[in-house]
């Protein structure tokens, strides 16, 4: 084999690849596991017993269902932002050691000593700088990738190459439109549930309009290069630190997006917490919250006092609107991420796994996530988000 022509990889054609393809190893006794968990990929751990690394592959359909037809150029593009970011924050993302264009295919770091932050949060941990580390990490990819820092001719070279229609069309369909109005019968309700989602989202005229506003910032706001998919799957975490894997819904969007993601799989997690009797991780979760917010603003504000180059845009309420801007979208993609999350099919294990109290936690969420989408600019007059939650019992 000379892997001078695509084919989808098993485990077999993969260690003949590292073999032909690269000098990692020097033994030919290499252990092949697929260990990919996602909707749409393959992903490869090859080992020989002491090293290993990883290698992401994509097919011409979605893992989950051949019904998605995806370019195969997801992962090559994947690769390429992720070297991107790791301009700006090398130690939080993982390393890269190949990208071919033939194969379609990245090599990269294996994080085995890092476990998915879903999980983590599930079994109870605390990690004392997520909450610092994830707004260091929005602060720098999404402000350093926008026009007040990167020149306009390279921001459009680079959005050029980030351009990603079909991701972007999933994410169009599956977060600002299918949950709304159910059109291809995706949305996967229970029964006392599906009488408060009528109620409060199908019936919610203002509630549409606004998601429409929303749609169509997403389809032409054009702002940083973002990660597109950040929940608490796409990043890995010890005890030492965190990496963001996974960006391939990104490309050069509303910076908003990626905060607002973490934002709603933040009260996921708070969910699963509290009613799992979890209180001291519970509170520590809203401290987090609080410290992702606080942590972008002022990591934000402080590179765009210092390196706004352009006179036009280094004026402090152009500076400060803009910042608040970021963080009203953020508060509306919350409210998206949430409801998706909870009508669409992709549902969250933190919401599943609750057994008598999911439909009361659900109706709550679901309540909070309908006003951040209506009323973005009222959640200031609130102490935090966690209160404006309470609110909505
Ligand atoms: P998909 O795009 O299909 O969602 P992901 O990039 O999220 O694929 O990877 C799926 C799973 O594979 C992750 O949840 C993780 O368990 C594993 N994985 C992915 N990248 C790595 C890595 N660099 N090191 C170790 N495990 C990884
Ligand atoms: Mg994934
Ligand atoms: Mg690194
Ligand atoms: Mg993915």
């Amino acid at each position: 084999m000379n892997f001078d022509e695509y084919f989808l990889m098993d485990e077999q054609a993969v260690s003949a690849y590292i073999k032909y393809k690269t000098t990692l190893f020097e033994t030919d006794d290499l252990t092949v596991t697929e260990i990919g968990d996602g909707n749409l990929n393959y992903v490869f751990r090859v080992s020989d017993g002491e090293r290993s690394v990883i290698v992401k592959h994509s097919g011409h359909t979605a893992r989950i269902s051949d019904e998605f037809v995806l370019s195969t150029d997801r992962t090559i593009r994947e690769g390429h932002l992720i070297q991107a970011h790791s301009r700006y924050v090398p130690d939080l993302v993982p390393d890269i050691i190949l990208i071919d264009p033939v194969m379609k295919c990245v090599i990269m770091e294996d994080l085995k000593d890092y476990t998915i932050l879903r999980t983590a949060l599930q079994d109870g941990q605390l990690f004392p700088f997520l909450g610092e580390e994830l707004g260091r990490y929005l602060a720098e990819t999404l402000i350093r990738t926008s026009d007040f820092i990167m020149p306009a001719k390279e921001k459009k070279a680079l959005q050029k190459e980030m351009i990603n229609p079909e991701l972007c069309e999933i994410t169009e369909d599956l977060v600002y439109t299918e949950p709304f109005y159910n059109n291809f019968n995706r949305n996967e309700l229970s029964e006392d549930l599906a009488a408060v989602v009528d109620r409060i989202v199908y019936q919610d005229s203002a509630l549409k309009a606004a998601v429409a506003q929303a749609k169509l910032k997403f389809l032409n706001k054009a702002e940083s290069l973002i990660h597109g998919d950040l929940h608490s799957g796409s990043i890995f975490i010890n005890k030492s630190g965190l990496k963001v894997i996974d960006p391939e819904f990104g490309f050069f969007g509303p910076a908003g997006y990626d905060l607002g993601n973490i934002i709603a799989h933040l009260f996921f997690a708070h969910t699963h917490a509290s009613s799992s009797g979890r209180v001291e991780q519970a509170l520590w979760i809203e401290r987090t919250l609080d410290e992702v917010l606080r942590t972008f603003r002022s990591q934000a504000l402080s590179i765009l006092q210092r390196e706004t180059i352009d006179v036009a845009l280094r004026d402090a309420s152009i500076i400060a609107g803009f910042i608040n801007e970021i963080e009203k979208d953020a508060y509306i993609v919350a409210g998206l991420e949430i409801i998706r999350r909870i009508v669409w099919i992709a549902k969250v294990s933190d919401i599943t796994s609750l057994e008598d109290d999911r439909t009361r936690a659900e109706t709550q969420l679901l309540r909070f996530a309908v006003f951040l989408i209506k009323y973005p600019e009222q959640v200031r007059a609130y102490s935090s988000l966690f209160t404006l939650l309470d609110s909505s019992k």
